[in-house]
Parts: structure tokens; C-alpha cells; sequence
């Protein structure tokens, strides 16, 4: 005899209030502006997938195989053959996670290596690693900046210094993108013995433009405020050394807080901050983005350790990614492009585009031709600009960078941008 498996009532909704509202309304004219951009027949220029990934400079993307122009592989370490190596012994030899928090079961020896790699790359004396540079900044900027204390900080900063800045609760004041003198006013107008923190970064990565840290860094020590500098896209690259732009204008001593992060140049996942200060290591016991989250896998450590090494000995990656720079900057000038900056002061090159519509239609036909680029758009740009965020590679070679430009050049006469 079978039996009989009945099935449950489906249960009654429940009645909704009048006034209910949908969370997501808020999200209507992006979700309407998406919808039109795909209507009018582009692809997705926010859903790429790669399919396979050749080097660091070439992936095959929707089939087609395509040179990669934005990514932030800047010193291509993603498949450095040493670190690729010390990734597999780690996962061989610690598994595949630490499933704890650093404070807790997830400091592995590997953890204090890249740590101690890190004191090694920049000279400091404490390096303390994150999960992201994205909670690295969250972290650090909350913990140290409380209620009642002033940040002084670029409009133009990165989301996670914002968000940093939100989670400490600390008075924010910001000023215009790079503006000298807006930065003293603001830093002359803070009630006297209040703390201060003034959050800068080297290289802006929306127009890859630079900051004249020399010149604020010392602003900010005569107001007798505390300095962080977030080398996100300098490290590895800018700087005699790679530590960053802090180091090339010869104010890295001047630094209180740099925060960086392992998903650029180093090339793995993971954020840190290197810090001379002496009573830094209190850190690792009040800062909240670091105690409540799981560390990061043994494999990620061990390929970050050996990418950070290897880095600090990169001289002639360094010089050749400075010509690349340099090539694609004033061939796409030559080319009647209109770019982010005057002179090429990083690896990322920006192109700006008159429209989203027309910015899409060119990230398209980059596409097309076998280039992938960023398309930047705001909230993440300034000043409401869509841009082409072109970012080099050490490890694109000249004829590559001269491909570009033929594809930068058919794109552009198929779309009527130049
Ligand atoms: N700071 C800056 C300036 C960044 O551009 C980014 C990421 N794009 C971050 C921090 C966060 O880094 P991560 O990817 O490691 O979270």
C-alpha cells in the first residue's frame, strides 16, 4: 500500500498596510536608465564575463580574445610564476581557509610574513593586514576618528574613506579636489584641541591625476593634524622604491597611516596599513573591520608576501610601464581624444566621454575591436563625468600599446567621438 504525501496549504499573504512602501523605489531611475541603455541594443558594459584569462594582459571575453586595458594589474604579478608557486604550497600546506578572525584562529604564520613583508617594503615599523583595502580604510579611518574629531579629507576621495569617515562619526570636512588653500581654510576653522585627521590619497584613480602631497602634508603638520594616505594605485609603481607618491615627493617620514591594498600591483586580494606609530599594534584589539571578519585564506597571504618581495626589486617593470604611460597618453592626445590630465602622472589614463550614452556605445565598439577598458560613470566619477578608464600593465609591450591605439582610433571615427 502506497502512501499518500499530501501537500500543505499554501499559506494566506499576509494583508499588506495601505501605506506600504517597496524599499527599492529609490532605485527606479537607475533601474529605468539601465533598462534604456540595454534597449537600445548595447551590451552590458557593467555584466563582463571572462571566460578565460591568457596573461595578465589578454583574456578571452565573449568569446573574442581581448587585450586588457582595464584592470589594476598594474606590475602584472597576477601570473608571476614565484607567486603563483607560493600560493599552491600554502593551500598544500594550510588548506584552502582559516575560517577566524586575525584575533582569534586566523593569524597563521603566513599572515605574519606578508606582514612582515610589508614592514620590509615601506621601512615602517607596523604593517596590519586586512581582508580588503576597502575595510582596511573603513577601519582604520573609523577607529582612529571619533566622535568630536574633525576629518579633514579630498572631495574626490574613494567610497571606503567616505564610508570610514560615516562609521567613526567624526566631523567631516571636505574640500575641493587638490585645492591647496581650500584644505588650509578648512583646517584653520576647526575648534582649537580638537583631533584632526587629514585623509588624502596619492594617485585619484577616476582621471589618474596625483596629489601635491608635499605641499599638504605640510599644511596639515602646522595645523597639528594627523596624516593618512591612502597609495591604493601607486604602490608597487610610483616612488624610487614603489611605496607611492609619498615617497617620490620625499614626505613618506611626514606619513602617519598608509593604506594600501593587494588587489592592484601586489595582485592577490587584502588591504593593510603600515604605520610608525608607537602605540599602532593597539589596533589589532579596537579596530572592528579587522576583529569581527575572517581572515584572509593562507593562499592569499603566501602569493602577497612573495608579490610584495619581488616587488621591492621591480626597477625595470617600473621603468617600462612609465614609457607605456607615456606612449598611450600622447597617442591618444595625437588621436583627438580629450584626457583627464595634461601630462600622464600614473598608469591610468582617462578618456572622457561627452555622454553615458556615447561612453557606452565606444566601451562597445572597444569591445569590438579586442579592448576591454573601464567605463566610469558617476556616483564614482567627479564633476558627473563618464569616462574610458584606461589602466597599463608593466607587462604590455610596446606593439600592444600601439594596437591600442589603432583600436582607440577606429572606435572612436565608428562612434563620431573623434
Ligand atoms: N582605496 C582606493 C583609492 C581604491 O581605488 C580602492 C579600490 N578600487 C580601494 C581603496 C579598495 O581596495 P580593495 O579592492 O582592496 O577593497
Amino acid at each position: 500500500m502506497s502512501e499518500s504525501i499530501s501537500t500543505p496549504d499554501k499559506p494566506e499573504p499576509l494583508p499588506e498596510a495601505e501605506d506600504a512602501k517597496d524599499l527599492f523605489s529609490k532605485f527606479d531611475p537607475l533601474i529605468k536608465q539601465r533598462q534604456d541603455l540595454l534597449d537600445s541594443g548595447l551590451e552590458d558594459p557593467f555584466g563582463l564575463v571572462m571566460e578565460r584569462v591568457l596573461s595578465p594582459v589578454t583574456a578571452v571575453c565573449n568569446g573574442r580574445e581581448t587585450i586588457l586595458l582595464g584592470t589594476y594589474n598594474y606590475m602584472g604579478m597576477t601570473f608571476d610564476p614565484d607567486v603563483i608557486e607560493a600560493g599552491k604550497n600554502a593551500l598544500d600546506n594550510y588548506g584552502s581557509g582559516t575560517t577566524g578572525s586575525r584575533v582569534l584562529n586566523g593569524t597563521y604564520v603566513g599572515h605574519k610574513d606578508v606582514e612582515a613583508a610589508l614592514c620590509e617594503f615601506y621601512g615602517m615599523d607596523h604593517a596590519m593586514v586586512f581582508s580588503t583595502g576597502y575595510q582596511a580604510n573603513l577601519g582604520i579611518i573609523s577607529t582612529i576618528a571619533g566622535k568630536g574629531d574633525y576629518i579633514v579629507l579630498d572631495i574626490d576621495s574613494h567610497a571606503s574613506i567616505w564610508d570610514g569617515c560615516a562609521m567613526g562619526n567624526a566631523e567631516v570636512v571636505p574640500f575641493k579636489h587638490n585645492d591647496l588653500e581650500a584644505m588650509e581654510k578648512r583646517l584653520k576653522r576647526i575648534p582649537e584641541g580638537a583631533g584632526k585627521l587629514v585623509v588624502l590619497e596619492g594617485v585619484y584613480s577616476m582621471l589618474g591625476d596625483i596629489a601635491p602631497l608635499k605641499e599638504m602634508i605640510a599644511i596639515a603638520k602646522k595645523h597639528g593634524a594627523m596624516v593618512l594616505v591612502d597609495e591604493a594605485h601607486s604602490m608597487g609603481f610610483i616612488g624610487p622604491n614603489g611605496r607611492g607618491v609619498a615617497e617620490d615627493q620625499g614626505v613618506l617620514d611626514d606619513v602617519d597611516f598608509v593604506i594600501g591594498t593587494f588587489s592592484k600591483s601586489v595582485g592577490t586580494v587584502g588591504g593593510f596599513c603600515v604605520s610608525n606609530h608607537p602605540k599602532f599594534e593597539i589596533m589589532r584589539l579596537v579596530c572592528r573591520p579587522y576583529v569581527f571578519t575572517a581572515s584572509l585564506p593562507p593562499s592569499v597571504v603566501a602569493t602577497a608576501a612573495t608579490s610584495i618581495r619581488k616587488l621591492m626589486d621591480a626597477g625595470d617593470k617600473r621603468e617600462h610601464l612609465w614609457e607605456n604611460s607615456k606612449r598611450l597618453h600622447k597617442g591618444l592626445r595625437d588621436l583627438g581624444f580629450e584626457l583627464g590630465t595634461e601630462e600622464p602622472q600614473s598608469a591610468i589614463i582617462a578618456v572622457i566621454m561627452p555622454d553615458l550614452e556615447r561612453g557606452a556605445g565606444m566601451w562597445e565598439a572597444l569591445l569590438k575591436e579586442g579592448l576591454y577598458v573601464n567605463l566610469a560613470r558617476p556616483p564614482a566619477t567627479p564633476a558627473g563625468m563618464t569616462l574610458l578608464r584606461c589602466s597599463l600593465c608593466a607587462e604590455h609591450s610596446e606593439e600592444q600599446v600601439g594596437q591600442i591605439l589603432t583600436m582607440f582610433e577606429a572606435a572612436g571615427k565608428a562612434v563620431g567621438i573623434i
